[in-house]
């Protein structure tokens, strides 16, 4: 018993590690055989996403709403170009990414040197829709959803575009939706429900933004002639004196540099690429058209005094593709919308006092990237789905990323509240040593 105990005592450290071997080796070889076949055994079981596993919680009351300190930008921006996809969170760039070029491709946005993580939550709601989120980029405020340029008690807040403006910056405004929709219309009217397209398009024809380009001709023409408005308003007709409309693609192209007027581009009856109007596709810009036709023009103003420009791009329709639940739809989208931001890189790469903001309004379709069966991770094939809806999904409340690159980039990093957006690019400006209006 002691010569026992002896030769234990003597050799325990090699029974110690001999044993751990063992032991691992085991482990490694259950792992393999074991763990593959227990997972292959789980049954999946049938069902729809209402049967989906769901936990519902009412949340505690929380805290204030502190503004995010900013880093003093001391090389302040020139120009400000931000990019909004509609209903983009990191499912959709990753998506796009995946289909477009499989997990090592890059996209425009992929390159851009700063991110961050933008909460998205609005006054009354932890899922936002795009008009309370589009005020929080155009005013620093929350409010509740549906309402644009004003706060959640009806007051009107200043937006961006008419900031600016008082400091010598000119404004335009894009989007593939019509252009009475939430998010250029929160940076262009002050109304309390965004479905008041009647005012809202007569706001955005009477601010101070010089560019307007998206849809909506029939936002702009009475019901009697085919179009949306029920206040019997011709508007066409109207601001026929206070802007030059352009209805086809080409009038991007051909357009006389020397009119420093107000431009309105309506490119479709509602919104571009309808797909119910294949015949007016031929003469609807991209959004990068769109773009650089106001980079041009907002170049010319520039030249003739102008400070500075905004330009705010909208890839409205990322959200439709969202909450049609169709991912090729997605693709779609996401590639005329990144095509843009490629635009706006390449534009900042080469004028070093432009800065460029890519971000979304909150994401849709909770967009899923699955292995194609639950229980095998290296199929070739992969599974997109969208969870919040058959047939139509919904917003969620998921952050949104951001991406920055130029002046004032440094403050588009961390985590940050969607009302911090519009603090860190009026920061990146130089509005103090500037005033005075340049357009009419
Ligand atoms: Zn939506």
């Amino acid at each position: 018993m002691t010569t026992l105990f002896n030769f234990l005592k003597k050799y325990a450290l090699v029974i110690l590690i001999a044993f751990c071997i063992g032991a691992f080796a085991g482990y490694k070889t259950l792992e393999r055989l074991g763990i593959a076949a227990l997972i292959n055994s789980i049954p999946i079981p049938e069902g729809s996403i209402a049967d989906k596993d769901a936990f519902v919680k009412t949340l505690p009351e929380g805290s204030t709403l502190v503004q995010k300190a900013l880093s003093p930008v001391d090389r302040k921006a020139k120009n400000i170009i931000l990019l909004i996809a509609d209903g983009m969170s990191l499912s959709q760039v990753t998506s796009y990414r995946l289909l477009q070029g499989g997990p090592d491709e890059r996209l425009s946005m992929d390159k851009f040197p700063i991110s961050g993580i933008v909460l998205t939550h609005s006054a009354d709601a932890i899922v936002t829709d795009s008009a309370s989120s589009a005020t929080a980029y155009s005013t620093g405020q929350k409010t509740n959803n549906g309402a644009l340029g004003l706060d959640k008690n009806k007051e009107v807040l200043e937006n961006l575009t008419e900031k600016i403006h008082d400091h010598g910056f000119v404004s335009s405004l894009i989007s593939t939706s019509e252009i009475t929709h939430a998010t250029p219309a929160a940076f262009a009217s002050h109304v309390d429900l965004r479905w008041k397209t009647d005012e809202i398009s007569k706001q955005m024809m009477d601010s101070n933004v010089m560019t307007i380009l998206g849809g909506g001709r029939h936002f702009f023409i009475t019901e009697e002639m085919g179009g949306n408005r029920e206040d019997g308003l011709n508007l066409m007709e109207q601001i026929k004196g206070s802007h030059t409309v352009l209805t086809k693609k080409e009038e991007l192209s051909n357009f006389d540099t020397t009119n420093k007027g107000k431009v309105v581009g309506l490119f479709a009856d509602e919104h571009l690429r309808d797909i119910e109007r294949p015949d007016n596709h031929s003469s609807e810009p991209t959004t990068s058209e769109m773009l650089d036709f106001a980079i041009n023009r907002s170049l010319d103003f520039n030249q003739n005094g102008c400070n500075g420009f905004f330009i705010m791009v909208e890839g409205s329709q990322v959200d439709w593709a969202g909450h049609a639940n169709n991912v090729d739809y997605l693709v779609q989208e996401m590639k005329d919308f990144d095509d843009a931001v490629s635009m706006a890189h390449k534009f900042a790469l080469e004028n070093e006092d432009t800065l460029v903001i890519v971000t979304a309004d909150h994401e849709t379709g909770g967009l899923l990237i699955e292995p194609e069966t639950p229980t095998n991770y290296t199929s070739p094939e992969v599974k997109f789905s969208f969870n919040t809806g058959i047939g139509y999904g919904s917003h969620t409340g998921v952050p949104v990323p951001v991406y920055a690159y130029g002046p004032g980039s440094e403050n588009f990093t961390g985590t940050l509240d969607n009302t911090d957006i519009y603090y860190a690019m009026v920061e990146a400006l130089d509005l103090e040593t500037k005033s005075g209006s340049c357009v009419n």
